[in-house]
């Protein structure tokens, strides 16, 4: 968590990270595309191709061609797309990558495949000897997932943790429950020993994921607290922007409306009883 700019790079033997040019409030320095590749192997895998930005996808099929050391028209370059989520700035430019790639489209929710393979728990994706287990993670969105990369003891983690600051609960697709229960298995992975790295969906990678995981986990518990608190002052059918303004004081109003949304998914979990 520094403020460092950050700029992608390689990591690891595997993987390579090329930031897309959609950087804003809320996407922080951009999307994160990953490419991933055994080394020696003649294929990659790209996890979130991102925004539909000609020079970005140029960039990942380079950087595929430069990690396997050939042309980037060689055929069966990509191996396979895969999706964390469906969020645009993830997923836009997925369809027309994979097609001009020819190779498919993974991802939880079937509305944004290509071709008939699907995505999910417990999967094991592989391409030429890289193998990345699939860990459903759902909370940032109904469909997240994240990708262990065992070789590297690196999870990408799509949304549900960002290299810098906390993500955003978007409710109503989005759950706290859910949510909680991904950081917890996240945590547990790391507690295992499988994971020492987050190679996040947005800012830097980070080192440290047990620790990083320990802060989302208590940045979590502190919040819900002050919504509580908040609802004691308030009343218990206090609006969500009520309790945004009483909670978020310390946030930038930009980001209110993001808060909004986590303060409904905050509201249906207490008011579901937990
Ligand atoms: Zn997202």
């Amino acid at each position: 968590m520094s403020d460092q700019p950050w700029a992608g790079g390689s990591f690891g033997d595997r993987g390579v990270c090329v930031l897309a040019p959609n950087a804003n409030y809320m996407t922080l320095d951009g999307t994160n595309t990953w490419v991933l590749h055994e080394p020696g192997a003649d294929s990659c895998l790209v996890i979130d191709p991102g925004p539909s930005d000609p020079g970005h996808l140029e960039a990942i099929t380079a950087t595929a061609a430069r990690l396997v050391g050939t042309d980037p028209d060689a055929p069966g370059l990509i191996a396979s797309v895969l999706l964390t989520h469906h969020h645009a700035d993830h997923s836009e430019a997925a369809g027309e990558f994979a097609a001009a790639a020819g190779c498919g489209v993974r991802a939880l929710d079937p509305a944004y495949r290509l071709g008939s393979e699907g995505l999910g728990e417990g999967d094991v994706v592989t391409a030429g000897g890289l193998e990345v287990h699939v860990v459903a993670t759902p909370g940032h969105t109904a469909d997240s997932l994240s990708f262990l990369v065992p070789a590297e003891r690196a999870v990408l983690t799509g949304d549900t943790v960002l290299g810098r600051g906390t993500t955003v609960v978007a409710h109503p697709d989005g759950e706290l429950g859910a949510y909680l229960a991904s950081l917890d298995r996240l945590h547990a992975l790391c507690e295992a020993g499988e994971v020492t790295w987050v190679w996040p969906g947005h800012g830097p990678v980070i080192p440290d994921a047990l620790a990083a995981l320990d802060y989302y986990r208590q940045h979590r518990a502190e919040r819900l607290a002050q919504v509580e608190e908040a609802l004691l002052v308030l009343g218990l059918d206090a609006s969500p922007r009520q309790v945004v303004e009483h909670v978020y004081v310390d946030v930038d109003p930009v980001l209110w409306g993001a808060a909004e949304l986590s303060v409904r998914a905050q509201l249906a979990y207490l008011r579901a009883g937990r």
